[in-house]
């Protein structure tokens, strides 16, 4: 849930009616109001969310039966919890399904909400927050749907390679237009208050103190009918519905290719068949959703969603940090700055170029729109940043983050100067993406209270920070520097200090094949297009050039230098483009003409055969040789640190995941033939003997 709707929320009082004060039975509160109005509160035990699990549904089937022989004047359902509506299916539920349970589970779901449909009475659901997946769809099969200003719907199920399964497909596309339900759950977006009340979602969307006038107006059965739009009985015909799934198909396919991404492509598949007869799309859509279940995409894809709760895990605690300072004003200091401010800590950021403040403060502005900002909460951010020069935050802050250059001696000098100022308890956290940490620890008075904190560029959007420890970091440091990136809402990696660390260790292999392979003469859209089919979010060469040539450049010479084992050759033809300031991005020109935007690869020939093999294998070599040497603590904590920061296609469950899939053996015969074809840099790491 977003922050604004949190604090909204907040302030708020839920406006329960009859259930403020009553205990809950199981997961649900239960009272009736004193005009005969039933309210059935959602309040999931043990947990501070609301999850529409097997006990939530089977409870409320007991209720509606009550409900179906006492006759109120109406039924009202909502969340008990400040926390929102609902966030959706309990996604634990799915993995511990049998085969073949899904749509026995699924049936029984229906079966409660079909009930809720067919009461006499009318019924009325009330969401504040967010009302997702399971939760929307309950809401769904009330008559009357009350949004509370700041609330939200939507279906992000195809996120988890799923489509919805408790009624949503024919519910959502019989109530509005269906080419927007459609959309809607296709993209997995949310559609906000405004929204959902232009297009029919919800009736009525008021604050919280006008809920029991609302429901009484409801009771009532005074509300306008809803009409039916053209649109709506268009898509009751047959042809209607082709036209439309065509232009869907050949949309969706550029977003979701059907090989990776089955469930929006099912989707379209079963409303173009059943859309007109929503008994027969109920039961398509049962098998449909237990089918998607069961396979890769949905699986690997829940597992992603576990492999960000444990990385998020690791940023729970206190991590005693509120103020910050942040040397270096760069591109990564300054927008580290911006973030920290945004999220609520005080924040100085020094340089020694006044010119760098004066871009960091713009830039920060800019940040905040990207946050989506109220111009309340920008003002309140950007006066929590402060920039200063002269760094007098340094002796009040309990982190200093050093973004300097990437100089080991300017960063020593930078170092040398900052720990003389800081105070005692105070931790140094270097985000070099390529210096050995110990050696910079060396010459410190403290090294325990030193680590790297390493942010992914860029930061606003990148999801993992990798907190790094030297063999001297004090643990408690790197306990409070994961609990600080939790205050951030970023995902903490713990690794150990290694060339590269553990994201740049894997990732640089795959950018440096690919400068290899167009060094053979292999086009880079061939090379991109092949990294693309494999799931990849952008191909290496656009990657290359979106992270800077310079920088890959340098990463890959400090890896060389610093590895015990063969790397790929760096092509001279790199430097010299390096030298002439073609540096990709940010210089508007690099692999590709950046002048006119993100470029847009077209059509390229095939490739050779390994190609594939050769761009991806060695990422997953090197995650082995990470676990090998102890810099990842486990396989899921690799997989979500790639797919965390680098997007390593998430439908296959990260490089380890994707490894055991292909059969590890497999993937070791595969290395030590392209070692024979290509060279040693594909020599298998000795860490697959004991990978069973
Ligand atoms: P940058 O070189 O563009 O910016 C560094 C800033 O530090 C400049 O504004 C410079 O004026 C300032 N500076 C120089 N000497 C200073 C001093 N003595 N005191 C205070 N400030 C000083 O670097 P960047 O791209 O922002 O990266 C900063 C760090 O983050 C580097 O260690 C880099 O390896 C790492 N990093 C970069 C990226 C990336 O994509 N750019 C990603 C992850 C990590």
């Amino acid at each position: 849930m977003t922050g604004p709707v949190l604090s909204y929320l907040g302030e708020t009082r839920l406006e329960l009616g009859p259930l403020d004060g009553v205990e809950p039975t199981g997961n649900w509160r239960v009272a009736t109001d004193a005009a005969g109005i039933t309210w059935l509160g959602l309040d999931k035990a043990g947990s501070g969310t609301n999850t529409i699990s097997e006990d939530v549904l089977r409870e409320l089937a007991d209720h509606v039966e009550r409900i179906e022989t006492e006759r109120p004047r109406a039924v009202v359902i909502r969340s008990t919890k400040s926390s929102g509506f609902a966030a959706g299916a309990d996604i634990g539920g799915f993995s511990d399904l049998e085969a073949g349970g899904a749509e026995e589970l699924l049936r029984q779901g229906h079966d409660v909400l079909d009930r809720i449909e067919r009461l006499p009475c009318p019924t009325v659901a009330v969401i504040h927050g967010q009302a997702l997946g399971g939760g929307f769809e309950l809401a769904l099969a009330c008559d009357r749907r009350i949004l509370i200003t700041g609330g939200a719907v939507g279906f992000p199920e195809v996120r988890l390679g799923l489509h919805p399964g408790l009624g949503g497909t024919f519910r959502l596309t019989g109530l509005i237009d269906p080419t927007e339900a459609m959309t809607l759950m296709l993209t997995g977006k949310t559609a906000h208050a405004g929204k959902a009340r232009k297009l029919g979602i919800v009736d009525v969307v008021t604050e919280e103190r006008h809920v029991a006038a609302a429901v009484e107006t409801f009771a009532q059965g005074d509300a306008p009918d809803r009409a039916t739009g053209w649109k709506a009985r268009a898509m009751n015909l047959k042809q209607g519905r082709q036209l439309a799934a065509r232009q869907m198909r050949s949309k969706t396919a550029k977003q979701a290719p059907q090989d990776h991404f089955p469930a929006p492509h099912a989707l379209i598949d079963l409303w173009e068949e059943y859309g007109d007869d929503p008994n027969a799309m109920q039961k398509a859509e049962i098998a449909s959703f237990a089918r998607l279940l069961e396979g890769d995409t949905a699986q690997n894809l829940i597992r992603v969603f576990f492999l960000n709760q444990s990385l998020k895990a690791a940023g729970r605690g206190d991590s005693g940090i509120s103020r910050v300072h942040v040397t270096g004003a760069g591109p990564m200091g300054r927008d580290i700055a911006a973030w920290a401010a945004i999220k609520g800590h005080h924040v100085t950021l020094g340089d020694v170029d006044a010119s760098a403040l004066g871009a960091a403060v713009k830039s920060a502005r800019r940040t905040c729109e990207g946050a989506h900002l109220s111009p309340a909460q920008t003002r309140d951010a950007l006066d929590r940043l402060m920039p200063d020069p002269r760094g007098y935050g340094v002796p009040r802050a309990d982190l200093v983050i050093e973004a300097g250059p990437e100089d080991p001696d300017l960063k020593a000098k930078i170092h040398a100067d900052l720990v003389a100022r800081m105070k005692p308890n105070a931790i140094l956290a270097s985000n070099t993406s390529s210096l050995g940490l110990a050696s910079l620890a060396d010459a410190l008075p403290s090294p325990q209270r030193f680590a790297g904190l390493h942010f992914f560029n860029p930061v606003p959007k990148m999801q993992l920070v990798e907190v790094v420890s030297h063999d001297r970091t004090d643990a408690d440091v790197t306990d409070r520097l994961a609990a600080f990136c939790g205050t951030l809402g970023k995902l903490p990696a713990r690794v150990r200090d290694y060339p590269g660390f553990l994201v740049n260790r894997a990732l640089t292999p795959y950018l440096m094949e690919a400068m290899m392979l167009v060094d053979e003469g292999v086009d880079k859209e061939t090379v991109d297009g092949a990294a693309i089919r494999f799931g990849m979010p952008m191909g290496p060469v656009t990657l290359a050039d979106q992270i800077g040539l310079d920088i890959c450049l340098h990463v890959a010479e400090s890896l060389r230098a610093n590895l015990d084992k063969p790397m790929a050759e760096i092509p001279g033809w790199l430097r010299e483009k390096v030298d002439k300031g073609e540096t990709g991005r940010k210089a508007g020109k690099g692999f590709y003409d950046w002048s006119q935007g993100t470029p847009e690869p077209g059509d390229a020939p095939e490739g050779p055969a390994d190609l594939t093999d050769r761009l991806i294998l060695p990422i997953l070599d090197a995650c082995v040789e990470c676990l090998r040497r102890d810099v990842a603590t486990d396989e899921d904590q690799v997989d979500g640190a790639m797919i965390f920061a680098t997007g390593f296609a998430p439908f296959r469950g990260g490089p380890m995941h994707y490894a055991r899939t292909r059969c590890t053996g497999e993937v070791k015969a595969r290395l030590e033939a392209l070692a024979e074809a290509h060279g040693n840099r594909f020599a298998p790491d000795d860490g697959w003997s004991s990978i069973d």
